[in-house]
């Protein structure tokens, strides 16, 4: 009898030595592994394509033919194997850029093989990289071409198994030989009332198709079910850890809107609340009076106006005799709220303060004896404020501003400032699509603000390519003669800092030449923080009229009279990261530029990402289709936080409607059995334990 924990060294045709690979190469160990290592995509033999029907928009054929010959080619890292491959019809290039020693070696020529492969079309001429072959024995299909299974499953493999003869023929012929030590049917993973409630097949039908589809119906059936139930399994663990959350701990009851909200709202407030602002701000309002713990996220476009809203919310803390705090990630960034915030109150007798690294000495030993008293008000401040040292007299609201440089465990970190947890609201100005927030941030309750201020004028934005610089530089000193100032922004990474340092010193001297009439600061994160404020500061009170920096001023930097933002090699930014610095023109009422400046050979794929840009200035669009096209994995501010991404087979880019089912789903049965206790969902109880104990990524988070 076989079992599903039963290693995988005792099925036939594995042996110790395959074992190792695949232990080692995919992780498999147990039959339950390999059971659920799904195939990436299926092969349609159902037929075969002549080469002069090739037309670049199909996404995967089959081919027959032969290998007329085949050659190494190319120096370096362009180096390729290149095989010419023919029906009589056309001929296509089948090209490999690794394992080209083992290609050589197994391909012969002028023998019938089959071809499977994605076909570009480049210049009129058609080519495969690195393509599936298998010799073509005849025993595939007949020339009437009918198949003798017409959905073949392709298994990801290694080059290394490839090197072993696993390759995914391999892997599937494993695969089946298992399946049918089964006879038994599987049994049920998900209860049977939410099996029939979403109309799911049952678990036995979904992995033996999976594996083997019957045909393309039954295919998309297994795949619903299968994604289905990863995702409710993802949902109800939070789901399940949110609920134990609010049950464990009481919520500080802030119901009042007293004194200091009233006057700030009525004799301090520079301008009308959005509608968006009204709401959220009612919406935390809520949270804050229930008697629950609020943690929330606040989601807003760049320039939204979440600043305003957080101080609002503070000083609804401070009406019930509590304290807020508003956690930045850089020392600027909390200077400028800093400013921001003691600027908006005037003379309110509210008292605002920052801590950061910088802050030292007396001045950071009275701040923390304030604080501990509570007459300070408001702490400002970044990671500084999480430290051990830090106590308030009473926290009632931390605020976490720009999430995604905070993991879980900071959030964490802010409970324990107080006896009874404080209220936390974590805002974020990059927009997460909405199926990713409800996995990486599920257990956040989410408020958005989708409005900007009136009056302003979407930037306009446009690519150019850097052999175009005489018009983009006339752009920019048009815009400096009408007053406004500039922004010129490199890219920054980590492994060739040197190499963009000097980018961005011959930028900066290319921009002193070119504008010697014109003031010039200089950022970058080379500086130290005192000399970059005092840089930054420079430009913000107007006294230079360019700024010449790498990315630290991404993020939530505030100069409305810059109406310029030129972006250098602009292909190196992620689109989220490009929305966050063009976020930064367009505070004001005036047109505002951005323009995205790359060299003129860029890939298809590049120039996409820049055309959305241009496109739209809308940040949930951007976000949703850079999801679309790089996959959440990539994401930034998505690392920290793993356990979304270890998914076998749902795509949360793609499978938005399947996860909010599944959440819906993991809802009502939390709903019906909080002691998690009733006999018709014992299976979902059990699944889960095991599943919690086998994922290192769902252990950290609860
Ligand atoms: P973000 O959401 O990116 O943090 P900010 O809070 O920095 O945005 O706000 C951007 C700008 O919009 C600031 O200059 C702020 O004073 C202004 N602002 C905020 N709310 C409003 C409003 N309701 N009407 C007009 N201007 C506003
Ligand atoms: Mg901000």
């Amino acid at each position: 009898m076989i079992q599903i924990g039963q290693d995988i060294k005792f099925l036939q045709g594995v042996g110790p030595k395959r074992a190792e690979l695949l232990e080692n190469e995919l992780g498999i160990r147990t039959v339950g592994d390999l059971l659920t290592y799904y195939p990436y995509k299926y092969v349609d033999k159902s037929r075969i394509y002549r080469i002069s029907e090739i037309d670049g928009t199909m996404p995967y054929v089959q081919l027959r033919g032969e290998i007329l010959s085949a050659d190494t080619v190319g120096e370096g890292r362009g180096r390729r194997f290149v095989a010419r491959f023919s029906d009589g019809s056309g001929v296509v290039e089948l090209v490999w850029f690794q394992g080209m020693k083992y290609v050589q070696k197994s391909i012969e020529c002028h023998v019938p093989y089959i071809v499977f492969g994605k076909p570009n079309v480049f210049g009129g001429r058609i080519n495969i990289a690195h393509p599936d072959m298998e010799k073509d024995d005849g025993s595939q299909k007949s020339d009437s071409g009918q198949a003798t299974m017409n959905f073949v499953p392709a298994y990801n493999t290694t080059e290394k198994m490839k090197r072993a003869g696993l390759n995914s023929v391999a892997v599937q012929k494993l695969t089946r030989n298992m399946m049918l030590l089964f006879e038994k049917p599987f049994s049920e993973t998900l209860a049977p009332y939410i099996v029939e409630r979403y109309h799911l097949i049952s678990y036995d039908e979904a992995i033996r198709n999976i594996h083997f589809p019957k045909d393309s119906y039954t295919l998309r059936e297994a795949q619903a079910r299968l994604k289905f139930e990863e995702l409710f399994y993802v949902q109800l663990n939070i789901l399940r850890y949110m609920r134990d959350r609010i049950r464990k701990y009481r919520g500080i009851v802030c119901s009042r809107i007293g004194q200091s909200f009233n006057d700030f709202y009525f004799n301090h407030l520079p301008f009308q609340l959005t509608d968006a602002q009204k709401r959220v701000i009612r919406e935390i309002h809520e949270d804050m009076k229930s008697g629950r713990q609020m943690n929330r996220l606040l989601q807003g476009d760049v320039g939204s106006g979440k600043t305003l809203v957080a101080l609002m919310c503070s000083l609804i803390a401070i009406d019930n005799g509590c304290q807020a705090c508003i956690m930045a990630p850089t020392e600027i960034l909390a200077e400028q709220h800093l400013n921001t915030l003691r600027q908006l109150l005037g003379g309110m007798a509210v008292r605002v303060e920052l801590l950061t690294g910088s802050v030292k000495g007396k001045r950071r030993e009275k701040i923390l004896a304030d604080l501990l008293m509570g007459e300070v008000n408001i702490l400002v401040g970044t990671h500084a404020i999480i430290e051990d040292n830090v106590e308030f007299r009473h926290l009632g609201l931390a605020i976490i501003d720009e999430q995604h440089r905070f993991g879980v465990a900071q959030r964490a970190k802010l409970w324990q400032k107080n006896s009874t947890p404080p209220h936390v609201l974590v805002m974020t100005a990059t927009p997460i699509p909405r199926t990713l927030a409800m996995t990486l941030y599920g257990d956040l309750d989410v408020s958005v603000i989708d409005e900007l201020p009136p009056g302003r004028k979407p930037i306009y934005t446009l690519h150019m390519f850097d052999s175009h610089r005489a018009r983009i530089y006339n752009k920019v000193r048009e815009q400096i003669s009408q007053g406004r100032q500039v922004y010129i922004v490199y890219p920054l990474i980590q492994e060739s800092e040197k190499m963009d340092l000097k980018n961005l010193e011959d930028g900066y001297e290319q921009v002193c030449r070119e504008f010697p009439e014109c003031k010039v600061s200089k950022v970058h994160g080379k500086m130290k923080p005192a000399e970059k404020d005092v840089e930054m500061q420079r430009f913000a009170n107007g006294e230079t009229q360019i700024l010449v920096a790498t990315t630290v001023i991404e993020v939530g930097v505030n100069v409305p009279n810059a109406s310029v933002m030129v972006i250098e090699n602009a292909e190196r930014f992620g689109l989220s990261q490009l929305h966050q610095l063009r976020g930064r023109v367009g505070r004001g009422a005036d047109q505002s530029y951005c323009v995205l400046v790359t060299k003129y050979e860029i890939s298809a794929e590049t120039r996409k990402r820049l055309q959305i840009m241009v496109d739209s200035t809308n940040g949930f669009e951007i976000a949703e289709e850079d999801l679309k096209l790089r996959g959440p994995g990539d994401l930034e501010g998505t690392q920290q936080s793993g356990m979304a991404f270890d998914l076998k087979i749902a795509n949360l880019a793609r499978d938005g409607q399947l996860l909010q089912m599944a959440r819906d789903a993991a809802a009502l049965v939390l709903d019906n059995d909080p002691d998690e206790n009733l006999p018709q969902n014992e299976v979902l109880w059990r699944r889960l334990r095991e599943l919690r104990k086998n994922n290192i990524n769902w252990r950290a988070i609860s």
